[in-house]
């Protein structure tokens, strides 16, 4: 049975200009030897431009988001070919800024997945529940619901992520307990080990949710988390830095 290799993401979210390139580079210059894969993802626009940056480096480049067809009269969209294209290798799907607030449900990311597939992207699928849901005691439902809702079956075989983001720890400051980590994670992979069999053990399973530099260290040694998505923490070089050091 395959280790997943642990993958360390930053989500620059709607921030980011045409300089912010010497950022990325400051993190390509800074990895040194991580075991893990790092990811810059930048917003569309600067998806050709990072990855121009990044040419040389180990960093990787994706996309936040990617229409479920390949092209048409989509006004405003991005296709996942057209990431590809501009250079990006994978993409975040089912992001809940995405579900929340443009409505995308587990049959819009799952479509979507597939869209990244055909275009030759490393999907990276996020799911976490609501704080109400969470005060109800529904996390471990509602996450294991969207783990079979949003991965389609053409996964089986090919590079894919899981991000688990609570809702309610994305830009708050607040986290689980490592403990809670660990339980959801651990109903991820074995979900993701009934779907994908064997398959399913090596599949990276990323936490979300206000990480930073002074809780990295903690967050990525707990039992099953296999990296990390970052948010607001990976728009400073440094900062990005500090959390992919602490693996
Ligand atoms: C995110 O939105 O993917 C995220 C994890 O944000 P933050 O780190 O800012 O909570």
């Amino acid at each position: 049975m395959r280790e997943p290799v642990p993958l360390i993401a930053g989500n620059w979210k709607m921030n980011g200009l045409a300089s912010s390139a010497a950022e990325a580079k400051a993190i390509a210059e800074g990895i040194g030897g991580t075991r893990a894969r790092v990811a810059v993802c930048p917003p569309a626009i600067l998806t050709h431009r990072i990855s121009e940056a990044l040419a040389d480096s180990p960093v990787i480049v994706g996309g936040q988001d990617a229409h479920w067809d390949d092209a048409g009269a989509f006004t405003g969209d991005i296709s996942a070919e057209m990431l590809a294209d501009a250079g990006a290798k994978l993409v975040i799907l089912g992001h809940s800024e995405r579900r929340q607030g443009y409505r995308e449900t587990d049959e819009v990311v799952r479509r979507k997945v597939l869209a990244a597939l055909r275009a030759g992207l490393e999907p990276l699928v996020c799911v976490g529940e609501t704080l109400e849901e969470h005060d109800a005691g529904q996390a471990h439902a509602v996450v294991t619901r969207q783990v079979r809702g949003s991965l389609p079956p053409e996964l089986k075989g090919t590079p894919f992520a899981i991000g688990y983001e609570p809702v309610w720890a994305i830009g708050t400051g607040r986290t689980p307990t490592c403990g809670q980590i660990e339980q959801i994670h651990r109903a991820i992979r074995d979900t993701l080990v009934d779907i994908f069999g064997e398959d399913g053990a090596s599949v990276p399973i990323l936490y979300g949710g206000s990480v930073k530099p002074s809780n990295a260290a903690e967050i990525l040694h707990t039992a099953e988390v296999g990296g990390a998505l970052v948010g607001g923490a990976s728009l400073k070089a440094d900062e990005f830095l500090e959390i992919v050091r602490a693996l």
